[in-house]
């Protein structure tokens, strides 16, 4: 692992690696837990809420007021990890605006942190009793790499192994030891992928690895479908759509391992 900074953030923060992220976030979760009484599934609705409205009607003046303390322990804790946000929002194009991504602010960083960690407790054990499981990677954790062998296979695309210390293939070879099938993204429309596999597997169980927004919209999005899905955030976010041309990037592989076993 290697410090890196994203456009928008970075887990490592100050440290070298990632791991005091996953601990900071575990505990906020936990604290809001003893704090509210909120089972895991409450605590979810409204942190999706608090992120879908910026501000909450009278009538749920309770959970206003909940929510407020909510986003401003978050604030504390997790902005040395979303330092590139403001400068980001600030350089974006008229048409780079349209891209609800793009354009996430702070504040639903820090809340989909939480989104993550929630579902992940909630899903962890259905995606693991599902009969198929499979695990997605984004192409950027591979693809600032010229010659990625990677080929087109059943569902998507699937590593070759053709570099030792590529994160696809250390990821893959960690997942294989679990029973997890894993590939590299490449269809756009994911609705249409999961519906099809639903299909094809009934018993079917999703791990997605991807920038903080796109996990925590894609997690809403197995979801919607009836799949168990749990995710990994990338350590920062350096894909050609953030930084113009792709960069390096990497995961947390200790977090993945928790996180299945
Ligand atoms: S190890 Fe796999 S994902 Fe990585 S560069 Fe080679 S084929 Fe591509």
């Amino acid at each position: 692992m290697k410090n890196i900074a994203g456009k928008t953030y970075s887990l490592f923060g100050d440290d070298a690696t990632s791991n005091d992220y996953f601990e900071t976030v575990r505990k906020l979760t936990d604290f809001h837990f003893e704090k509210f009484f909120y089972k895991e599934e409450s605590l979810l609705e409204l942190i999706r809420l608090t992120e879908k409205k910026s501000k909450i009607k009278n009538r749920q003046q309770k959970n206003a007021d909940i929510i407020a303390v909510i986003r401003e322990n978050l604030k504390q804790l997790l902005a040395p990890y979303t330092g590139g946000v403001k400068a980001h929002l600030k350089g974006l194009s008229l048409f780079q605006r349209f891209d609800a991504t793009l354009r996430t602010k702070e504040h639903q960083y820090h809340l989909f942190m939480i989104e993550i960690e929630l579902v992940n407790r909630i899903n962890r054990d259905d995606f693991l009793q599902a009969e198929f499981k499979m695990a997605l990677f984004p192409h950027c954790l591979s693809d600032f790499r010229p010659r990625c062998l990677s080929e087109a296979g059943d569902i998507e695309h699937l590593c070759q192994g053709c570099t030792k210390d590529c994160h696809i293939n250390l990821g893959g070879k960690l997942l294989r030891k679990y029973g997890i099938e894993s590939y590299i993204s490449a269809t756009m429309d994911q609705r249409k992928l999961f519906k099809g596999l639903k299909i094809q597997h009934p018993s079917l169980g999703v791990l997605g690895i991807a920038c903080i927004p796109e996990l925590a919209r894609g997690l809403r999005l197995c979801q919607s479908l009836g799949i168990p899905a749990i995710g990994i955030p990338l350590d920062a976010n350096r894909c050609a759509r953030w930084m113009g041309r792709a960069q390096e990037t990497s995961f947390n592989l200790r977090e993945l391992e928790k996180l299945i076993k």
